[in-house]
């Protein structure tokens, strides 16, 4: 297996990937604020970190990652108040809708999460540690991060440094997108408004400092990768980088990687356009979460994806495909030896890593597997296909599985953990075995009525049971 390489974004090169320390990875990704359901341009950048975190892992690495929440800002103060609620309740069922919504689209959890709102001893100690070194200054309560102070300030975003308007202070958690200015560290209450009485005063943390502060506390004062959505480079990276760099001496992260927008019908998500869609919308419509998540991860993270109603139904048919196809390979009977596909299945393996390895180019990594999926159907139509080849293809499949992981049909169980019913019509592959199990168990107490009954059943569910010679039993979906 070759280097890895991976885009990025601090030098806008490809760089090949080494860890500070052998064997083991240090990442931090930038969690969601959990004021409303997150959508599915939120979880494009969360599945491109999990197929990031498996490939590292299957490639040996000990991955330490670290996810936050953001749970306290502008908004969750509002909102929460307006709610009559505290913010810790108000973002507590946010925060569960959010992991359940993971589990959904299959992905792993991150070693560690954290809430800001458990950190802010942390964060006041930072900010005392940037006040010590000159780089903060105060105004009606509140502490500023004074951006002249750290020169390399535009390194990560390309930021023009002649548009920082020295001594001009932002304060609210939404940014202006077009100039850097001062930045809010630690906010004086509004009358009324939620605080924490602390050291350096009442108030509570810019966004900034949380995601500094967390990731320092966890995985030391320089990291290995720190992910997000390219909205995120500026300000909010920008800013984390003056924080960490200013009040250590040392370089914060050392491969930044961002995921691309989302568009949906070629447009940009927006509210007035009425074309944010959360993952629960999708899911009730009828969508699977396997389709939702191959969809995600199919487009490499660095290319926009336009996400349609087509695309969706195009990922839907290639999971089904290779469901199918990792079935015929289980159930198929072939005849003795080998024959050249084994020889093609080993090839297909090294171009899948060839794929992930170059910037986790995931086009190119399935663009193997499907080829090889297509070679191997073709020598089956044929009679070309021998015994001897199932173990070498079935191992290029869960190679690609432990990175995709969509093979395993749980789609149903999954749409059941979330509350969403309309699962009836699609089993999955656990009901359909205990099912199929429970026919051969009616033939064999020659229960024929029985056995008649679930196969029609499964017939009227989409699955076709097939008697083998040799008495055993074939199943697929029409
Ligand atoms: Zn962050």
């Amino acid at each position: 297996m070759g280097d890895i390489v991976f885009q990025n974004t601090l030098t806008g090169r490809k760089e090949v990937f080494v860890p500070l320390r052998a064997g083991e990875v240090r990442m931090y990704t930038c969690g969601p604020t959990v004021y409303n359901f997150a959508h599915v341009g939120n979880f494009r950048t969360f599945v491109f970190q999990d197929i990031l975190r498996r490939f590292l892992r299957s490639r040996g690495f000990r991955v330490m990652q670290v996810m936050n929440f953001t749970d306290v800002d502008d908004r969750i103060i509002t909102n929460a108040a307006a709610a009559g609620v505290g913010i810790r309740e108000y973002t507590d069922k946010y925060i569960e809708a959010f992991l359940a919504d993971r589990r959904a689209l299959g992905l792993e959890m991150p070693e560690k999460v954290v809430r800001a709102t458990d950190h802010i001893e942390d964060m006041v100690r930072l900010i005392e540690r940037l006040t010590q070194r000159g780089c903060t200054y105060s105004s009606d309560g509140s502490i500023y991060f004074r951006i002249a102070t750290f020169p390399a300030y535009g390194r990560l975003s390309k930021l023009d440094p002649s548009g920082i308007q020295a001594g001009a202070r932002v304060d609210v958690d939404r940014y202006d997108k077009a100039d850097a200015r001062d930045f809010a560290l630690w906010k004086a209450p509004k009358p009324g408004e939620f605080f924490w009485e602390t050291r350096i005063g009442p108030g509570r943390p810019g966004w900034h400092i949380e995601c500094s502060s967390m990731a320092m506390k966890y995985l030391g004062e320089t990291l290995d990768i720190h992910t997000g959505g390219v909205d995120l480079t500026f300000p909010h990276h920008e800013n984390e980088i003056a924080q960490s760099e200013s009040a250590t001496g040392k370089p914060f992260v050392r491969y930044w990687l961002h995921a691309e927008h989302l568009l949906v019908d070629s447009e940009k998500m927006s509210k007035s356009l009425g074309n944010i869609h959360t993952l629960r919308e999708l899911l009730e419509q009828g969508h699977k979460p396997s389709s939702l998540r191959f969809l995600l991860s199919s487009v490499p993270y660095r290319r926009q994806l336009n996400f349609t109603e087509d695309s969706l139904r195009q990922a839907a048919g290639s999971v089904e495909r290779l469901r199918n196809f990792a079935l015929r390979l289980r159930q198929g009977k072939f005849a003795e030896g080998a024959s050249g596909m084994s020889e093609r299945a080993a090839r297909a393996a090294e171009e899948f890593e060839a794929g992930l390895e170059d910037d986790l180019n995931t086009a190119r990594a399935l663009a193997a597997v499907f080829d090889l999926a297509r070679d191997a159907n073709t020598a089956m139509d044929r009679g070309e296909f021998r015994q001897g080849d199932i173990a070498p293809v079935l191992k290029t499949l869960e190679r690609f599985d432990a990175i995709f992981a969509v093979l395993v049909d749980d789609d149903a169980e999954k749409l059941r953990a979330l509350g969403l019913a309309g699962s009836d019509q699609a089993p999955g592959d656990a009901e359909i075995e205990k099912l199929v199990a429970e026919r051969q168990a009616a033939r064999k107490a020659r229960d024929f009525a029985a056995a008649d009954r679930i196969r029609q059943q499964l017939a009227d569910r989409g699955i076709l049971l097939e008697d083998t010679r040799d008495g055993g039993i074939q199943w697929k979906r029409k």
